[in-house]
């Protein structure tokens, strides 16, 4: 046949920064093997690059189109269901539709191919592909027993060997040199004589974590359950898009409704996500489904190795699996029957991915979803404003739970006015654990109960500064002070990681003056190692749990009650329960408060409800003690008052008066430079452009409202300064017009300028 005679033609998605897709002629036998979700190594500007078929197109009448050069995969990375919400994903975020598909396909496998190499180079699947092993098997056709040994002449261990392969008939070799320490000697001599053979075989890795808080039968549900059961499970049979916002109370019992709905999916023929917020609570939501749906379950997330994670996809694309937990990734687990999306907790913010494809995993399953026709539930203690906002126009479903399971109390919350113990003789001891909560803390040590207290701020101090000129010592590469942290004495930057020793002069005035103020979780704890001499603490922040594993360990411990007092970040607000945790602190509850940022309402009403949340899980009901010099800000009382709805109207009305979503949709135009003055000209140079494109524009220019160019609250991070303009628009297809053009104009702009533009759609991170 004639190689030069095209067969189909492809579009191709090319894993570089350049939008829109590229046709491809595939002849030969290329064009049997062509599929869409497969890889292909195309001529793309003179280089050799990766591609993913889109679509397959039978006719085209385009001439001098390239043939592909090769099809790297011998199966496809994601099912044909799954194009259309890439090409959603790479239009509405502004972002090249190859590299959507790259960062969603398992990493490692985009590993730069040299031009001129038809293939990824030797080894590479050794790296990131499916694990081999050898393995040791009785060759066929031979009758090998024991009478072949001479026990005389032969090691003593032998005819332990021998007995162990014909049981097992296939062992793998690092199985035998774990029982036998001469165990690659003996599988050398029998299979020189001919009795056994090795063999490579692909085996999956084994990702099973650490497994705890595992009930593997399922408890009765109660009414309030099953009658949200029911509900979802009616819209599973209809098989249409739909999404349901699930207001369930901390301790309401959401996980066993989750877990209900996906069997529901299983017994339809259709498969599941599950996403959670923190690649922590993926171990114990993937150990309660794993004890009940054992191996058709799939974890996917960022912590896994790139083989792992290439283990798991694998496993997902043949449909071995018929739920996907994970953190925000499973979003992109490639499923072709799906039939239900679950993301629990959907308010947290780490949902919305910071770098490169900036997404809200939560928004864009509902896009997937609708895609699918597949049901979304939106599970939560404290809903976002947005989706609550849904609810309340019609568009999503709600489901309320509101009594804890087994009718147990809510705690009881008191919130501490700071302002009172300022000026007391004591203010410095008092300024972090008040008179209230210290007594509270004793009461609750004398019970023989456990503590926990939140404060978000790790480190000793938060500031290092100079009492004579009120200089601070400064990060070099971000406009922030640097924190004191006394494990390791040493001045931390939490923007860019930046560490020094503490100087003993002051850089400005050079005099011996330094001091350190205000305080984090290493200092509380140091605290109340000195009010509680006898009490046994335990810190849990980015610092205490950087190694694997390590979170799995203080909290058991917690469990087991080998701790008194747990202080932590916002790692110890989210989880499991432990029933004798009956007291729960915040240091200080106007850390969130303060920042600029038009969340910073919703952020202290979440994390104050979901710490509260944390205590009154057993048959003791909770206390809780606020500590705040805000004590009258309607997030702390609604907290208080254990009020959603109350706290939901005061924001919506700021919301509504400000012009925020979800009354408006909001894009932030990020422009990051090495000189400040540079970055600044372009910023304004910028604004003036995007004025006059809305002076041309006909439609939605009145619903569009520009900001800034202002610098950002952190004017300069990790050695590059920064300027932010705010767009808002009453309509999400306004601004995604303006935006399209925006980035049109941008290379013109920038170039050459050492200038960047980051087009943040919908935006959380506003610092
Ligand atoms: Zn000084
Ligand atoms: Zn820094």
């Amino acid at each position: 046949m004639d190689e030069s005679i095209p067969k189909i033609y492809v579009q191709i998605a090319v894993a570089l920064p350049v939008s829109g897709t590229f046709t491809y002629t595939v002849t030969g036998d290329l064009a049997d093997k062509a599929c869409v979700g497969k890889r292909v190594l195309v001529s793309f500007s003179g280089r050799n690059v990766t591609g993913y078929i889109l679509r397959i197109i039978q006719h085209e009448n385009r001439k001098g189109l390239k043939n592909i050069i090769n099809i790297i995969d011998p199966y496809p990375f994601f099912p044909p269901n799954m194009v259309e919400f890439f090409e959603w994903l790479s239009n509405y975020y502004l972002y090249p539709v190859g590299l959507v598909i790259k960062g969603a396909l398992p990493t490692g496998l985009n590993v730069n191919i040299p031009a001129g190499t038809e293939m990824p180079h030797k080894g590479w699947l050794d790296r990131v592909g499916l694990l081999k092993k050898v393995f040791i098997t009785v060759k066929k056709g031979t009758a090998i027993d024991r009478s072949l040994f001479d026990p005389k002449r032969s090691p003593k261990n032998e005819g332990e060997f021998l007995k162990m392969i014909i049981k097992k008939k296939e062992v793998s070799l690092q199985d035998i040199k774990k029982t036998f320490t001469n165990g690659g000697y003996l599988v050398d001599k029998w299979v020189k004589k001919g009795f056994l053979k090795r063999s490579l075989r692909q085996v999956a890795r084994d990702i099973e974590g650490e497994n705890i808080f595992i009930s593997p039968n399922p408890p009765p549900l109660n009414s309030k359950q099953k009658e949200v059961l029911e509900k979802i499970s009616g819209k599973l049979k209809e098989k249409c898009f739909f999404t349901y916002l699930l207001h369930g109370v901390t301790g309401s019992g959401k996980t066993e409704v989750y877990y209900k709905a996906v069997k529901v999916a299983t017994e339809l023929g259709r498969q599941s996500i599950i996403m959670v917020p923190e690649i922590a609570l993926t171990v114990s939501m993937a150990s309660l489904f794993k004890a009940r749906f054992r191996d058709r379950v799939a974890v996917l997330h960022s912590a896994l190795s790139p083989g792992e994670r290439y283990d798991q996809w694998i496993r997902i694309t043949k449909g071995e699996a018929d739920v996907v937990i994970g953190a925000r990734s499973a979003l992109f687990a490639p499923l072709s029957r799906l039939g239900l999306i679950i993301i629990d907790e959907e308010h947290d913010s780490s949902y919305k991915q910071e770098e490169k494809l900036r997404y809200q995993a939560r928004d864009a399953a509902t896009v997937r979803a609708k895609l699918s026709k597949a049901l979304v539930i939106l599970g939560s203690g404290t809903p976002s404003i947005q989706s609550y906002q849904n609810a309340v126009i019609g568009k999503y479903g709600l489901l309320t739970m509101s009594e804890r399971i087994l009718k147990r109390e809510p705690p009881d919350i008191t919130v501490i006015d700071m302002t009172s113990f300022e000026g007391s003789p004591a203010v410095q001891d008092d300024s972090i654990i008040s008179p209230p909560l210290r007594q509270a803390i004793k009461e609750n040590l004398a019970k023989g109960k456990q503590t926990i207290l939140f404060l978000n701020r790790r480190g000793f101090s938060s500031l290092y500064l100079c009492r004579f000129c009120g200089e601070a010592i400064r990060c070099p590469n971000c406009e922030v002070s640097l924190t004191y942290h006394k494990q390791g004495n040493s001045l931390l930057c939490h923007y860019c990681g930046f560490r020094i020793q503490p100087p003993d002069r002051c850089p400005l005035c050079n005099r011996e003056n330094l001091k350190a103020y205000g305080f984090g979780t290493e200092r509380v704890v140091d605290k109340l190692m000195e009010v509680f001499p006898e009490a046994r603490v335990e810190r849990m922040d980015r610092d205490t749990m950087r190694y694997k594993g390590k979170v799995q360990q203080v909290l058991r411990r917690l469990e087991n009650c080998e701790t008194d007092i747990l202080v932590g970040t916002q790692m110890v607000t989210k989880g499991h329960d432990f029933p004798n945790v009956t007291l729960v602190g915040v240091i200080s509850a106007d850390l969130s408060l303060n920042n600029p940022d038009f969340r910073a309402g919703e952020i202290t009403f979440q994390l104050l409800s979901q710490v509260a949340g944390r205590t009154g899980r057993g048959n003791v009901p909770g206390r809780v003690i606020i500590q705040t010099f805000n004590p009258s800000h309607y997030a702390i009382i609604a907290a208080r008052d254990h009020d959603y709805k109350k706290y939901f109207s005061q924001e919506t009305g700021l919301r509504r008066q400000l012009n925020y979503p979800p009354f408006s949709s909001i894009a932030n135009l990020r422009l990051l430079g090495n000189s400040r003055t540079k970055t600044e000209k372009i910023a304004q140079q910028m604004r003036i452009k995007i004025g006059n494109i809305l002076i041309k524009q006909s439609k939605g220019k009145k619903d569009i409202e520009v900001l800034g160019p202002v610098e950002t609250p952190v004017a300069k991070l990790k050695g590059k300064y920064r300027q932010q303009i705010l767009i808002k628009s009453r309509s999400p297809r306004y601004l995604n017009q303006l935006l399209k053009k925006v980035e049109n104009i941008s290379a013109q702009i920038l170039s050459s300028s050492g200038v960047r533009l980051i087009m943040d759609v919908d935006p959380y991170q506003m610092m």
